[in-house]
């Protein structure tokens, strides 16, 4: 099947310590998913394996976007293949505005002889801005320099809204946000959904997952998801504790 993110198999190490372990996942267009697990589990380097991190060595398995490889490819062509990851503990970038950020990312994307509608892309900057709560003084602001945790998570949904990838995945965009800015950035997050987007929210806790409802949970243990299932299950989690999985895993002779 074309129309998915699959990860098939997929086994990565820093150094010699294994992380990721024989980790499968797909995501078809259309659904969100979400990844949940205890800290230590893995689930920011499948993130960071997705978009091409160059400290993890990959040594099996397959990630296919649309049907086609991105292993090995740099996060620049990766970025192009349509993958969008939100970071848990974004960059901060001095010297380069946001505005100007997004606005290089869009033109590097852009076929040759293509001219740049800087008025148009100003009006979807603000437009989008407006949705996600954010005074317009941020666009000249440099790229996360100074945000508040807050800040720098509505600064990803902006930065995914206008490249409109066709995945993202979101590494615990809800970790440092109080409530309302829970409920601004899981807005951004929802109107994102569409038949033509598949999205991976991973999180640590149930709560993010009561605005952003997913199509599918999953559990990770030890570089593997140990459990699927659907909204239920992060409630379930949420009430019985990540001991509980693991509980579970002893009895079944895991
Ligand atoms: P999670 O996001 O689920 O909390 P991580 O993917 O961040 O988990 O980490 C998984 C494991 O990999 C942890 O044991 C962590 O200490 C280790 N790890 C992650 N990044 C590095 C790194 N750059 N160098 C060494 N160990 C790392
Ligand atoms: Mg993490």
């Amino acid at each position: 099947m074309s129309n998915q993110l699959e990860i098939k198999n997929l086994t990565a190490n820093i150094g010699d310590k294994p992380i990721l372990k024989d980790f499968n996942l797909t995501i078809p267009k259309g659904e969100v998913h979400a990844l949940m697990g205890p800290n230590g589990t893995g689930k920011s380097t499948l993130a960071k394996v997705i978009a091409g991190h160059e400290d993890y060595e990959v040594t099996s398995g397959e990630i296919l976007v649309d049907g086609e490889n991105i292993l090995g490819m740099e996060p620049d062509e990766i970025s192009h293949a349509g993958v969008f990851l939100a970071f848990q503990y974004p960059m901060e970038i001095p010297g380069v505005s946001i505005a100007n950020f997004i606005r290089a990312a869009l033109q590097a994307r852009m076929e040759e002889g293509e001219t740049f509608d800087a008025p148009a892309y100003y009006r979807e900057l603000y437009e989008k801005m407006d949705l996600l709560q954010m005074d317009r003084k941020f666009t000249s602001r440099s790229l996360n320099e100074g945000f508040s945790g807050g800040e720098k998570k509505r600064c990803e949904i902006l930065q995914m809204s206008m490249l409109e990838p066709t995945y993202c995945i979101m590494d615990e965009t809800d970790s440092g946000l109080d409530i309302d800015a829970l409920k601004v950035v899981s807005n951004g997050v929802n109107l994102m959904r569409g038949e033509d987007r598949g999205i991976l929210v991973i999180t640590h806790y149930q709560r993010l997952l009561e605005y952003i409802v997913p199509d599918q949970v999953h559990v990770m243990w030890d570089g593997a998801i140990v459990q699927s299932g659907d909204k239920e299950l992060a409630i379930e989690l949420e009430a019985k504790g990540y001991e509980w999985v693991k509980n579970e895993l002893a009895t079944a002779g895991a």
